[in-house]
């Protein structure tokens, strides 16, 4: 069987980025894990295809030979530690969900001036509420950016005028140069790589091929989502000049702040407030998840400030098999506004208590560590 070519691997233009590469070898590293295909031996195939095509493409010098040389320019075998072997330990792939934490990556800057004709990525704020990042929402999104000029096609050239032939070139966009003993084909500086030239160009985009337009998009966030996250819309940023290719559009999530619950990765909390009676008897009471309700049972004698998880009511972020917990503090309150008749009872209640230590445990033993500290 033939090696496929690396970038084909992975996906990827010649040109991309360390960060498209990161992310396309993070996309088929999510994709294919074996743990995730258990026993899929085209998985696995696939899995250590894209490890080792991103062990190469990843490095500078590995790349730099490759692209020369091709395949011959590189042995996977050689020094392609981390990655390359046994999958079956614990170390590995821990890694590499360490090294590609997030699905989204920070996407952003684009490298160098591989695609400089190319339309400019745009980054878009959306706020979402804990409800709608936790269980995945449709929104739509408005924005103004540069879109491909209606009047001319994008082509940059007055309707009905012609483009003519670039002379540097020939029309071929490319041009070769004598360096020493090589000749380098580049690409045509008079006509950028076009081989056309626009004689006549089109009143409404000033030849750019692009004008400003709001642009509205739906966009899908899956269930998850949390600050930071980045939804990428390939394709949907500035369109490039003259029929360049567009930039994509970067959908950064960030969560409002929520009445009840704070999140923390997959994990909710709460403050639960409950009555110093229920908290000395013990009692059933209800307290809220993202869903609705659950009963959380309190144990006689529970202190102020104990914390009660509830298994798998938290967050199911993106990347993650299981939902998170449901981690609720429960605080006892003080009853305020006694009547006569309640605080005569409570008097009772403490003269009863009088001379039984027992009974407040934590009370005690602080003070008892007071005794000895002065003593
Ligand atoms: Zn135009
Ligand atoms: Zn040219």
């Amino acid at each position: 069987m033939a090696k496929r070519d690396y970038y084909e691997v992975l996906g990827v233009a010649k040109t991309a980025t360390e960060e498209e590469l990161k992310k396309a070898y993070r996309r088929l590293a999510m994709k294919y894990h074996p743990d995730r295909n258990p026993d899929n031996k085209e998985a696995e195939e696939k899995f250590k295809e894209a490890n080792e095509a991103y062990e190469i493409l990843s490095n500078a010098d590995k790349r730099a030979a490759y692209d020369r040389h091709g395949h011959a320019g590189v042995d996977p075998n050689m020094g392609a530690g981390g990655f390359g072997g046994g999958f079956g330990g614990g170390g590995g792939f821990s890694d590499i969900f360490e090294a590609f934490g997030d699905i989204f990556g920070g996407g952003g800057g684009r490298g160098g001036g591989s695609r400089q004709r190319g339309g400019a990525d745009l980054q878009y704020t959306l706020e979402l509420t804990l409800e709608e990042a936790v269980k995945g929402v449709k929104k739509q999104v408005r924005f103004t950016t540069a879109a491909v000029c209606e009047v001319c096609d994008g082509s940059g050239a007055k309707k009905g005028s012609s483009m003519t032939t670039c002379r540097t070139c020939g029309g071929q966009g490319q041009v070769r140069m004598q360096q020493g003993f090589f000749t380098v084909q580049q690409t045509c500086p008079t006509c950028r790589g076009k081989g056309q030239i626009i004689k006549d160009p089109c009143e409404a985009c000033h030849g750019e091929g692009r004008t400003n337009k709001q642009k509205t998009l739906e966009v899908t966030i899956p269930a998850g989502v949390d600050t930071g996250d980045k939804v990428r819309l390939a394709g949907e940023g500035e369109a490039g000049a003259n029929g360049a290719p567009a930039g994509n559009l970067y959908v950064q999530v960030v969560v409002k702040e929520h009445s009840i619950f704070k999140r923390d990765g997959a994990d909710l909390y709460c403050e639960v407030p409950i009555s110093f009676v229920d908290a000395a008897l013990g009692a059933e009471i209800e307290v809220p998840t993202l869903d609705g309700r659950v009963k959380l049972k309190i144990p006689e004698g529970t202190q102020s400030g104990k914390l009660f998880r509830l298994r798998g009511k938290g967050v199911k972020p993106v990347r993650a098999y299981d939902a998170g917990d449901m981690l609720c503090r429960v605080i006892v309150e003080t009853p305020v506004h006694l009547n006569t008749k309640q605080k005569e009872l409570l008097r009772e209640f403490q003269a009863s208590l009088d001379g039984n230590d027992k009974q407040s445990p934590n009370k005690k033993s602080f003070f008892d560590g007071l005794k000895e500290l002065f003593s």
